[in-house]
């Protein structure tokens, strides 16, 4: 960013600003910090168990456990569940093809087998009817991941999957705040969730952060246990566990930042609202705006045939974008062909989709951006 030149049109416009999406709550980040320096408690202390408190009641969960990051709570689940016997190795987890890696790296980590479904072209969501086709008796649990802020709700799905006995486990990385049209919490929808701080999510911490939430009092104690060197009392360790708590500094952060999610959630909507109602290039489709539920716009996801020429005209503009996700999992080196393939939905969006910013964006800047896109040939 070049502060001095006050030609407006050469400002850069980065695609995300970390020290600008802190600098509001920045005075009450300090203050917190401080409290729990001066506290001599920093872990396992009453900041980690109020933020707790508050993600249950945010999401209508039962019990939230606070963790060290997205990944980490998915895996906790997964080895609950196994340590539970209610997961075997070579047992088969459906995950949606177009996610971020880290919804699947636990699933075959843990000797489970990962079963990649296609996206919904509207949605971008997991395409329920596809997933359908790839449940079979060895399949155990199914990972919903609320993409790009939008909820993956399908209640025929979901009742589909529990008639069967398919744990629901709700990847709410990117949707901490939304909700289904009958008004419930994305991360309550399942069985169980998780939820991610990373610094860039909506609610983002400073460092890595993430939790776990679920109204099964078994679960919840298992992932604590697990997540706590696998010790259900002092020196005594029922299982061979991790270490994946959550520091209470990062709590008190968290909590400062969750106080305003309403306001970061729905600043994020208006942005998402003008970009849908400005951007009319017909070479560009916009990303759809649900009926009814409410999303939280992680991410602003365009389309186009031509997305790498489309990013090189808004660059030249002055226009950060991003790509969520340029390589889908199954054609990531680490997996190369071992977790299916076949995908054709999964690696055309690849090729398609452009994140252009939300976060920080002023009206003015929203209409610079869209102005840009619009000029594009
Ligand atoms: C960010 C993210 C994760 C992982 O969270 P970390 O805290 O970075 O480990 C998992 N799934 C999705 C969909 C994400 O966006």
């Amino acid at each position: 960013m070049n502060d001095d030149n006050n030609d407006n049109s050469s400002i850069h416009i980065p695609f995300c600003d970390l020290a600008a999406t802190n600098a509001p709550y920045a005075a009450e980040l300090k203050e917190a910090a401080a409290r729990v320096i001066d506290s001599g408690r920093y872990l396992h202390g009453p900041e980690t168990a109020a933020l707790e408190q508050e993600l249950a009641a945010l999401c209508g969960t039962r019990h939230a456990v606070a963790t060290s990051n997205g990944l980490d709570s998915i895996r906790l689940i997964l080895r609950a569940l196994m340590e539970l016997g209610r997961l075997r190795p070579g047992d088969e987890v459906i995950v949606p093809g177009n996610t971020f890696i880290a919804s699947v790296l636990p699933v075959t980590e843990l000797g489970l087998t990962a079963v990649m479904a296609e996206p919904d072209e509207a949605t971008m969501n997991l395409d329920m009817d596809d997933a359908l086709r790839r449940v079979t008796p060895r399949t155990k649990a199914v990972i919903p991941v609320h993409l790009y802020g939008t909820p993956c709700n399908d209640p025929g799905f979901y009742d589909e999957m529990r008639q069967r006995g398919i744990f629901l486990l709700e990847d709410n990385a990117q949707a901490l705040g939304a909700s289904v049209a009958d008004g419930r919490p994305t991360g309550g929808l399942g069985d169980a969730s998780i939820v991610s701080f990373y610094p860039t999510k909506n609610v983002g911490g400073l460092g890595d952060g993430g939790a776990v939430m679920t109204s099964d009092p078994v679960l919840a104690q298992t992932v604590r246990t697990l997540a706590n060197y696998g010790s259900d009392r002092r020196y005594h360790n029922l299982y061979r566990g991790y270490n994946n708590r959550m520091d209470e500094i990062q709590a008190a952060m968290l909590r400062v930042k969750l106080r305003h999610i309403g306001r970061i959630n729905s600043r994020r909507d208006e942005v998402a609202r003008l970009y849908s109602a400005m951007i009319t290039n017909p070479a560009i489709r916009t990303p759809m705006l649900a009926v009814g539920d409410r999303q939280v716009w992680h991410q602003y996801v365009v389309r186009s045939k031509r997305r790498d020429a489309l990013a090189a005209h808004l660059e030249a503009h002055g226009i950060g974008t991003n790509i969520h996700y340029a390589v889908p999992p199954h054609m990531q080196p680490c997996y190369a062909g071992s977790i299916g393939g076949g995908l054709p939905v999964t690696e055309r969006l690849a090729s398609e989709v452009l994140s252009l910013p939300i976060a920080d964006v002023s009206d003015d800047t929203a209409r610079r951006v869209a102005a840009a896109a619009n000029s594009f040939v």
